[in-house]
C-alpha cells in the first residue's frame, strides 16, 4: 500500500474545555467535549472502510494480478467490526489521562493518525501574535489575548461569585474555561501546517484536524460563537512566517458565515495591499530597497464561504452583518472574498442536478481568479478548510431550523475537489479544521464523509458515486451505539 497521504489530527486538550456556569448544563451548551468522541466514531468509519477496501484490492490484485478488478461493495454486517478495530486506535480517552498513545497508525492505513500534545504561548507564538497580538506594525493589533487569558484564569472564581466569566459588553453566550485547550488547538493546526508542507515524499498531504474550540467567528479581539482564537487564520499566518506561503485559499463549509475569519482576512489584506502600493510609490519615485519582488510577498488570502445566510451570526437581521455575509469582492481593495448562500433542493439528486456545481464553481472558481490576480505559485500557495458539519442533513433540527442543509455526500465530493484543487494548485497542501456540527449524527457522518473523500481524492480504486452516503443513513447511524464521557 502507498504511505498515508492524508493524516487526521486528534487532540486531547480540547476534553478539557467545558462549560462551567451550572453543573449540568449539557442540554444547554452545543459545543461541548463529546464532539469530539462523535467526530473519532465517523473517522474510525471512514478509516476501517477505506482500510478494507484497500485490503481487498490489494488481495485481488495479488491473488489474480488482475489491475482494475471491480472492488467488492462493504457487506453491511462488517461495519461493526471494522468500527470497532478502528476505534481501538483512537485512545482519546487514554491520551486525555496522560497514559502513553500511539504516535500514529500502522503504516498500513491509508490514513495516518496523529496524537498532538502540542501547545504554544499565545503571548509569543508568531502566528497567534500576527493574527490577534497587540504589536502596533501588525495588521491586527489590540490587547485581546492578555484579557483572554484573564478571563480563562479567573473562569471558576468568577462563577462561584455567582457571576459571569464574561465581561459586560462581550457576547455571554460563551464559555470560558482553560487557556490550555485553546492554545493546543491553535498549535494543533499548526503542526499539520508543518506536516503537510515537509516536502519529504512520504509526508501526508493533507488533514484534517479536530480540535475545540472551534474559531470562525472570532475576529482580532472579540470572541463569539464558542470561538476564542481564530485557528484557522492562524494556520494562515503560521504558513506564511514558517513557510513562506504567501497565498492562502480559506474555504469554509460550516452552516454559520465565518465572519471572523472574513474580517481577519480583510485586515491582513488591506495592510498587505497597503504595503505594496507603498512600494509601487517607492520603485515609481526611483527610492526602491532594490527588492520589489520580496517587499511585495505579503500574505494574501481570499475567503470562500457555503452557508445558510438566516442562520448565526445572521440571525438577527444585522444589516452589517448580513451584507458581510454577503460581499463578493474580487480584486478589489486587496479583497477576495467569495460568499454562498445555501439553498434548499428537494432530493439529493436535485441538490446535485442544480446546486453542487454552482456552488464549487463559485467558490473554487474564485479562488482560482484570486491565484492567478496574486501570481501565486503552487508553492507559496495552501489551501485551508473550516469544516464544519453543522449544515449536515443529521443536524439538530433547532440548529437547523432554517432548514438549510447539505446532504452527507456533499463532505466527501467537496473534499475530493477542494484535494483535487490544493494538488493542481498548492502542491497538494491541504489543511482543514473542524469548526461547528453538534449533533453526534452530523459528526460522525459530517467528519467520516469528509475523511473519506480525503483520503480517496484522486486514488486509482476511487469509486466516485455509488458508494457516497451508503454508510450515512440515519438507519446505519442509529447502530452506532453513542456513550458521553465520564
Ligand atoms: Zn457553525
Amino acid at each position: 500500500m502507498e504511505p498515508s497521504r492524508t493524516a487526521v489530527f486528534l487532540q486531547p486538550a480540547g476534553l478539557q474545555h467545558r462549560y462551567i456556569r451550572k453543573k449540568h448544563a449539557l442540554s444547554d451548551i452545543v459545543e461541548r467535549p463529546e464532539r469530539l468522541r462523535a467526530v473519532c466514531v465517523g473517522v474510525a468509519a471512514a478509516i476501517a472502510r477505506l482500510d478494507a477496501r484497500e485490503v481487498r484490492r490489494d488481495n485481488k490484485t495479488t491473488l489474480s494480478g488482475a489491475e482494475g478488478s471491480t472492488v467488492a461493495p462493504l457487506k453491511q454486517g462488517t461495519i461493526a467490526d471494522d468500527l470497532v478495530n478502528a476505534l481501538d486506535r483512537l485512545h482519546l480517552q487514554a491520551a486525555a489521562s496522560g497514559a502513553p498513545a500511539q504516535a500514529q497508525a500502522p503504516q498500513e492505513s491509508v490514513v495516518r493518525l496523529v496524537q498532538s500534545r502540542a501547545t504554544l504561548d499565545i503571548y509569543t507564538h508568531p502566528a497567534v501574535q500576527f493574527v490577534h497580538g497587540e504589536d502596533p506594525t501588525l495588521p491586527t493589533s489590540k490587547g485581546y489575548l492578555r484579557d483572554l487569558g484573564s478571563w480563562c484564569a479567573t473562569s471558576q472564581e468568577k462563577i462561584n461569585e455567582g457571576g459571569s466569566e464574561i465581561p459586560p459588553g462581550y457576547p455571554q453566550g460563551d464559555l470560558y474555561r482553560t487557556i490550555d485547550a485553546i492554545a493546543s488547538a491553535a498549535a494543533t493546526v499548526c503542526e499539520a501546517v508543518d506536516m503537510v508542507t515537509n516536502e519529504n515524499d512520504t509526508s501526508p498531504r493533507r488533514a484534517f484536524v479536530a480540535i475545540r474550540p472551534p474559531g470562525h467567528h472570532c475576529s482580532d479581539d472579540v470572541p463569539s460563537g464558542f470561538c476564542f482564537i481564530n485557528n484557522v487564520v492562524v494556520a494562515a499566518a503560521h504558513a506564511h512566517l514558517q513557510h513562506n506561503i504567501n497565498a492562502v485559499i480559506i474555504l469554509d463549509i460550516d452552516l454559520h458565515h465565518g465572519n471572523g475569519t472574513q474580517a481577519l482576512a480583510w485586515s491582513i489584506n488591506a495592510d498587505t495591499d497597503r504595503k505594496d502600493l507603498e512600494e509601487d510609490a517607492r520603485a515609481a519615485a526611483g527610492s526602491s530597497l532594490g527588492q520589489p519582488e520580496s517587499a511585495k510577498r505579503g500574505l494574501k488570502i481570499y475567503f470562500g464561504s457555503l452557508h445558510d445566510i438566516n442562520s448565526f451570526p445572521c440571525e438577527d437581521g444585522d444589516a452589517e452583518l448580513v451584507q458581510a455575509a454577503s460581499t463578493s469582492l474580487h480584486n478589489a481593495h486587496g479583497q477576495f472574498i467569495e460568499n454562498v448562500h445555501i439553498e434548499p433542493y428537494e432530493s439529493e439528486e436535485d441538490f446535485y442536478a442544480r446546486f453542487y456545481d454552482k456552488y464549487k464553481a463559485r467558490l473554487l472558481g474564485k479562488a482560482k481568479a484570486f491565484l492567478d490576480a496574486v501570481k501565486a505559485t503552487p508553492k507559496g500557495t495552501i489551501v485551508l478548510v473550516s469544516a464544519g458539519f453543522d449544515a449536515s442533513q443529521h443536524e439538530h433540527s433547532s440548529m437547523s431550523r432554517h432548514s438549510r442543509f447539505l446532504p452527507t455526500s456533499f463532505y466527501t465530493r467537496f473534499a475530493r475537489d477542494a484535494a483535487a484543487f490544493a494538488d493542481q494548485h498548492a502542491e497538494g497542501k491541504l489543511v482543514s479544521v473542524l469548526e461547528g456540527g453538534y449533533s453526534d449524527r452530523a459528526l460522525m457522518s459530517g467528519a467520516g464523509a469528509w475523511v473519506q473523500g480525503l483520503a480517496d481524492a484522486g486514488l486509482a480504486s476511487t469509486n466516485t458515486t455509488e458508494e457516497d452516503g451508503q454508510w450515512w443513513d440515519a438507519k446505519d447511524l442509529a447502530k452506532v451505539k453513542y456513550h458521553h464521557l465520564p
